[in-house]
């Protein structure tokens, strides 16, 4: 059987990381696509767990080798992508993939994979929550705030192009229909 692929997108702030960590932690049999990216690490992130941190120019170069089986500049200057290597190294070992990328990326694999992806996408209750929890976070600065709240206003517009949309308001119950929708899908 092949793998499945499911994909979680959000505006950041949005609760989808925690969420995403939770379903790990289940019993479905996936594993999370570690993505590349040219931003550098913040607070206790390492190269190879959260993310591969590469260079501007490593990560041009594997643009150019086709090794992405997608990637954007989710924010100018700063490149954010999906290895081919890494989906073939979770099929591999018979597991489902895990992906947690910005909105356009989300939608281009959901596009690739049809019926075998299925794509969530997760809401912030409103914008203004937003903004409280990614001030709450504490790892950003006030620009790179304002940025990634405007951000979220376009990013909230690509919600009715995905499978499923979960707000999240209150994370225990996102966390349980988040379990609930996958369990469905890989039970198809
Ligand atoms: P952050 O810098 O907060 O970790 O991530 C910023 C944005 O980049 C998030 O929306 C995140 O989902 C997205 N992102 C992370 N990995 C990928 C990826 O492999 N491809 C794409 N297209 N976006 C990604």
């Amino acid at each position: 059987m092949s793998a499945k692929l499911i994909i979680f997108s959000a505006p950041s702030g949005a609760g989808k990381s925690t969420l995403v960590q939770h379903l790990l932690k289940c019993n479905f049999g996936m594993e999370f696509s570690i993505s590349a990216t040219s931003r550098p690490p913040r607070g206790t992130e390492k190269h190879g767990v959260e993310y591969y941190f590469l260079s501007e120019d490593e990560f041009r170069a594997k643009i150019a080798n086709n090794e992405f089986l997608e990637y954007e500049e989710v924010y100018p200057g700063k490149f954010y992508g999906t290895l081919r290597s890494e989906v073939d190294r979770i099929s591999s070992e018979n597991k489902n993939v895990v992906f947690d990328i910005d909105v356009v990326g989300g939608l281009n694999i959901k596009n690739e994979y049809g019926d075998r992806a299925l794509a969530v996408f997760i809401a912030p209750p409103s914008v203004d929550v937003l903004r409280e929890r990614l001030q709450g976070r504490g790892t950003d600065t006030v620009e790179m705030i304002d940025k990634r709240v405007d951000k979220a206003e376009y990013e909230m517009s690509f919600a009715p192009r995905f499978d499923v949309v979960i707000v999240n308001d209150d994370l225990e119950k996102a966390k349980t229909e988040a379990e609930k929708v996958i369990s469905n899908f890989l039970s198809k």
